[in-house]
């Protein structure tokens, strides 16, 4: 599997602005970020590109731990009450750049709906 920019960021070859790290997650702002909050989660592992790669009897717990720092950095940053969005983009059509899984964090603004 192709490397990506992301494994450089989780072996800090390259800077990124990280608001929290487990032994399994990083969580960092969004160089271009689409709303005032746009944080990305992403697993450490660099074996799930899409979640095409996902098999639940492995990696349960790992999306579990996602998802959980999602909703902490939501918390922590004060958009719990206002709501938040949480994108998954998988492949060319939705626009994926970047082929190690992550999660989008988006909220401190209306977001629109049905999305772009
Ligand atoms: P995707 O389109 O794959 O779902 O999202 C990839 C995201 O990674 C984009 O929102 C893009 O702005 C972000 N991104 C790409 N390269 C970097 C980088 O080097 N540093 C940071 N912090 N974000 C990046």
């Amino acid at each position: 599997m192709a490397e990506t920019i992301f494994a450089k960021i989780i072996r800090k070859e390259i800077p990124a602005d990280i608001v929290y790290e487990t032994d399994n997650v990083l969580a960092f702002k969004d160089i271009n970020p689409q709303a005032p909050v746009h944080i990305l989660i992403i697993p450490k592992t660099t074996d799930i590109a899409t979640t095409k790669d996902i098999d639940s009897k492995i990696h349960a717990p790992l999306l579990g731990e996602l998802f959980d720092t999602a909703n902490k950095i939501a918390k922590d940053l004060g958009i719990s009450e206002s709501g938040y969005r949480i994108v998954i983009n998988c492949g060319p059509d939705a626009g994926q750049e970047v082929y190690h899984l992550h999660l989008h964090l988006l909220g401190g603004r209306k977001m629109n709906w049905p999305p772009g």
